[in-house]
């Protein structure tokens, strides 16, 4: 039986966001989160969170947002905080768009802004990325118009690991109207090396329309209980608390997003032995033919476009889960070397038999 309700005639045309799989006794290199396990410092934090779980959260969660704001060296009026980085996408598009208003970003980038978007009734509005998979900034200033509210520049790029550099997006910052507001997207951010790539927060010092987004799902392993953060003028963090859904950021992932920043050391040592990994999957790629743009993130893109399924059901048969883009490309997060050695077998299988 159909129900009556009435829902949304938009929403029938809305895709569903599709996560990376979990196939039960396959290795999961699909969603870009790290291999290795809280710290136990974490799990303590949680425990001792959980005790407590009869009351409310910190609605505010002040705690967090003043030890962010420490670890920014920003003031806390400029921090706000999320259940996850894709919540701070929803809020910033909710707290900017009107009805028909216009969010900017590449394409291809992360799956949720065109969703998040149509969500909020505000318009998306893609640019391709460059020949290199890489943000075309100067083609994203010429497709500005008077109804662009937000532009999200995800840096790196999910899923392509690309990065813009400092002077690129100086220039463009110099050039976006000033009361568009340019998201920088750094969910990756923990694990980039080349120095010319910018940490966000440099320009949200001197500019009063950037904002930064981060994660603890990435680089500090909190995927599983979701949190993030945004750095941003005071009138930006004030609007995303505005539209924060009450309570929404748990007293677990509150605690577990503390204990993990009084734990930065070590977790950024498990970044690097990341990015030693991505060096050598990379340069095994390359070895076997395969493209690779250059990648600082924690996952690697293959431009295979329509062998792009082909290749992740190859993949899965000797039970390695990567994350299609059908027609387009495959992304394969960085696991442990053990995992991706796996990987890199059916990667070289898949070429041989190609
Ligand atoms: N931004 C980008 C670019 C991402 O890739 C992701 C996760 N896939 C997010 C934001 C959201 O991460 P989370 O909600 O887990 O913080």
């Amino acid at each position: 039986m159909t129900s009556p309700v009435h829902t949304r005639a938009d929403l029938d045309s809305l895709p569903n966001y599709v996560p990376g799989r979990t196939v039960p006794g396959a290795i999961k290199l699909a969603s870009n989160e790290v291999p290795g396990g809280p710290l136990p410092s974490v799990t303590e934090a949680i425990a001792q969170a959980a005790t407590q779980v009869n009351r409310y959260p910190d609605m505010g969660a002040w705690a967090l947002v003043d030890r962010v704001a420490r670890e920014l060296d920003v003031p806390a009026e400029q921090v706000a905080v999320g259940c996850g980085s894709v919540s701070l996408c929803q809020q910033l598009v909710q707290a900017l768009c009107e009805p028909g208003d216009e969010v900017l970003f590449a394409w291809r980038s992360f799956e949720a802004y065109p969703i998040l978007t149509q969500i909020a009734g505000a318009t998306p509005v893609t640019v391709p990325l460059d020949a290199t998979h890489t943000h075309d900034l100067d083609a994203m200033l010429d497709a500005i118009t008077p109804r662009t509210r937000l532009v999200f520049v995800c840096n790196p790029n999910n899923p392509t690991g690309t990065a813009v550099r400092r002077a690129q997006l100086t220039r463009f910052l110099d050039k976006v109207p000033p009361h568009v507001l340019v998201a920088l997207d750094e969910a990756y951010r923990e694990f980039v090396t080349d120095e010319e790539v910018p940490d966000g927060l440099e320009f949200l010092r001197e500019r009063e329309n950037v904002a930064v987004l981060r994660t603890f799902s990435k680089a500090y392993g909190l995927a599983g209980l979701r949190a993030g953060y945004a750095a941003a003028p005071a009138k930006v963090t004030e609007a995303l608390r505005k539209v924060y859904v009450p309570f929404s950021l748990n007293a677990l992932a509150q605690a577990a997003a503390i204990a993990s920043l009084d734990a930065k050391d070590e977790l950024m040592a498990r970044c690097r032995d990341i990015v030693a990994e991505r060096t050598r999957v990379r340069d095994a790629l390359l070895a076997s033919g395969y493209v690779v743009p250059e990648t600082q993130a924690n996952f690697v893109w293959l431009p295979l476009a329509e062998r792009a399924s082909e290749f992740a059901e190859h993949a899965l048969d000797s039970k390695v889960v990567v994350r299609p883009f059908a027609g387009d490309g495959v992304r394969v997060t960085i696991g442990t070397p053990e995992e991706n050695d796996v990987f890199l077998d059916a990667a070289a299988s898949f070429q041989r038999r190609a």
